[in-house]
């Protein structure tokens, strides 16, 4: 079901543990076919239930993330939009290794409580690629926390600002899922990056083989 290993393409993200399966490494793979870009989920493990991790990890990504399965029946996951959105990615497949085989999935609301600033933030998509983000609450400091987690998408999901409060996908297409899921991680960007970091040095530490670096 999953890619020969030699067909597995460039590994972009690793979770070298994965607390909710016997510690094992699972890796994001991405594949570039025909200008089309392709990404696998996959695990060296031959641990009993480590293809039904993989397999729960898929379908996470699918569902907090957007991808939908590509048609080449090697169980991979494309973005809708065919573009390559690497950065988003990795965080959907971060998160969705967060999460425990079996648990419910649901997309993240374009809506999110933002601790920090005590006001709801909405994103509120134009169905081509731009979300403008409001929030709730005194006017005394909106702007700039609005402004703040507008960066933050732009730095996690790979995004442009057009406005202080307008990000928007190259690629033209609507991202709900991805927006909803990295909303709740652009509150706090700086933990987000460091988690990223954090997993990319201990990635390359334990890594299997270097072959795919
Ligand atoms: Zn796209």
């Amino acid at each position: 079901m999953v890619a020969h290993i030699e067909d597995l393409g460039r590994r972009i993200e690793l979770v070298s543990m994965d607390k909710h399966f016997h510690d094992i490494s699972i890796g994001l793979y991405e594949q570039a076919e025909g200008g089309a870009h392709n990404f696998v989920v996959h695990t060296y493990s031959r641990l009993d239930g480590a293809a039904d991790r993989v397999a729960f990890l898929s379908k996470a990504m699918m569902t907090l993330g957007g991808l939908e399965r590509t048609a080449n029946g090697h169980g991979g996951l494309r973005f809708p939009c065919g573009a390559e959105h690497a950065l988003g990615c990795r965080r959907i497949f971060l998160e969705s290794c967060k999460l425990a085989t079996g648990s419910t999935l649901d997309a993240k609301p374009l809506s999110i409580f933002d601790k920090k600033s005590d006001r709801t933030v909405t994103v509120t998509s134009d169905g081509a690629g731009t979300y403008r983000l409001t929030a709730d609450g005194p006017e005394d400091g909106r702007d700039r926390r609005v402004g703040a987690i507008a960066k933050g998408l732009v730095k996690l999901a790979e995004m442009e600002l057009v406005a202080d409060d307008q990000v928007r996908f190259a690629c033209g297409h609507a991202h709900d899922a991805m927006v909803g899921l990295l909303l709740g991680r652009a509150l706090n960007v700086r933990a987000a990056m460091r988690e990223q970091e954090d997993q990319a040095s201990r990635g390359v530490l334990s890594a299997p083989s270097a072959q795919s670096e």
